[in-house]
C-alpha cells in the first residue's frame, strides 16, 4: 500500500510503455517488502529538464533513464561518475541532499555476469559487432577489464568515434573493421576468446537476421554474449552453442544493471532471480497485448 512514506523511484523515457524495469524492480520491492515504489514517467524529451528539476522537489529517491534521454540529461546533473562521463550517457540518476548525482550500470550489468561465470577479461581478445550506445558500454568496460578489443560496425563514424573515445582513455586497447567478410574480420575472431552481439540483428521479430560476423568461426573455447534477451536463443548465439561455446544472453545484462541501480538508490541488493522472471512475464503479456 502507498503511504506518506512511501518513497518513489522510477524511470523517464519516451515511449516508456514499453519498458520492463517497472515490473522488475517493482517485484523486487514486493519481496524484500520494503517501502518504495517504481513509476513509469513518459518524459518528452524538451520536457527533460523540468522533470530533472522536479526529482528534488519531489524528492524522489533516483529514476532511469532510457531511450532518448541517456545522453541528453548529462548537462542537467550535479555529478556524473567517471564511467558515465566516458561513456557520455547516464541511465541512473540519484537524488541525494538536492544533488542530481548520474551514473551508468550497463557495463557492469554486462561484466557482471561473466565475473559470477569466473570469466576475467583481462588480456582476452573481444570481438564486438556494433558501435551504438550499448556497444558503448560494452567497450569501455571491456578496455577497463584489460581486454584488448576489434570493433566490428556497419558505419565508419560510429565505429571511429567509439574507439577514439576508448583509446584516450584505455591506449590502443581497441581498433576497429568495417562489417564485410574479410581475412581481418576472420583473423579477429580466429584471435577472440569473447565475442559480443550489441547489435539489434536477430532481435524479435527480425529473429532471421544475425550480426556481421563469419559465424562458421565460433569454437567451444570462447564465450558468446548476445546483448538481445528476446528471443533467448538468437541464430547468433544457437550457432555459438553448436559450436561448444559458452553462450550468455542479454536477460542476464538487463537484470543486472537494473539490479545494480535498485543497490545505488536503497543499498539492498534485490534478488535477480525474481527480477528475471518478472521481466519475462512482462515480455510474455506485452507481446500477447
Ligand atoms: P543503437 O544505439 O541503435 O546501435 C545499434 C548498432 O547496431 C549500431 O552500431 C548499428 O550500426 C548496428 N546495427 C543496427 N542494425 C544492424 C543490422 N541489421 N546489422 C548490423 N548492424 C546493425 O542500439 P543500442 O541501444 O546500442 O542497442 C543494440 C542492441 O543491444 C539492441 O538489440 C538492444 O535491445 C540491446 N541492448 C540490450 C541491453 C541489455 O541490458 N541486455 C541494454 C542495451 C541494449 P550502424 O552504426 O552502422 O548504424
Amino acid at each position: 500500500m502507498l503511504t506518506g512514506r512511501t518513497r518513489i523511484l522510477g524511470v523517464f523515457g519516451d515511449p516508456v510503455e514499453h519498458s520492463l524495469s517497472p515490473a522488475m524492480h517493482n517485484a523486487a520491492i514486493r519481496v524484500l517488502g520494503i517501502d518504495y515504489v517504481y513509476v513509469p514517467f513518459h518524459v518528452k524529451p524538451d520536457a527533460l529538464g523540468v522533470a530533472l528539476e522536479a526529482l528534488r522537489a519531489l524528492q524522489v529517491v533516483g529514476v532511469n533513464l532510457t531511450i532518448p534521454h541517456k545522453e541528453h540529461a548529462l548537462q542537467f546533473l550535479d555529478e556524473v561518475d567517471a564511467e558515465a562521463a566516458a561513456i557520455g550517457a547516464v541511465n541512473t540518476i540519484s537524488c541525494r541532499d538536492g544533488r542530481l548525482i548520474g551514473c551508468n550500470t550497463d557495463g557492469a550489468g554486462f561484466e557482471g555476469p561473466l565475473t559470477d561465470m569466473g570469466f576475467h577479461c583481462a588480456g582476452r581478445n573481444a570481438v564486438v559487432a556494433g558501435a551504438g550506445g550499448a556497444a558503448r558500454s560494452v567497450v569501455f568496460r571491456l578496455a577497463r577489464a584489460g581486454a584488448h578489443v576489434v570493433i566490428v560496425n556497419r558505419s565508419e563514424k560510429r565505429a571511429r568515434a567509439l574507439t577514439d573515445d576508448v583509446n584516450k582513455h584505455y591506449p590502443e586497447s581497441v581498433e576497429w573493421l568495417p562489417a564485410a567478410a574479410t581475412p581481418e574480420v576472420c583473423r579477429a575472431m580466429e584471435q577472440a576468446t569473447i565475442v559480443v552481439n550489441a547489435t539489434p540483428a536477430g532481435m524479435w521479430p527480425r529473429e532471421e537476421e544475425c550480426p556481421p560476423l563469419p559465424l562458421d568461426l565460433f569454437r567451444s573455447d570462447m564465450l558468446v554474449y548476445d546483448l538481445i534477451y528476446l528471443p533467448q536463443e538468437t541464430r547468433f548465439l544457437s550457432a555459438a552453442r553448436s559450436a561448444g561455446a559458452c553462450t550468455v544472453n542479454g536477460a542476464a545484462m538487463l537484470v543486472r544493471q537494473g539490479a545494480v541501480s535498485f543497490e545505488v538508490w536503497t543499498g539492498l541488493r534485490p534478488p535477480e532471480d525474481v527480477m528475471c522472471e518478472a521481466m519475462y512475464s512482462a515480455l510474455t503479456r506485452r507481446n500477447d497485448g
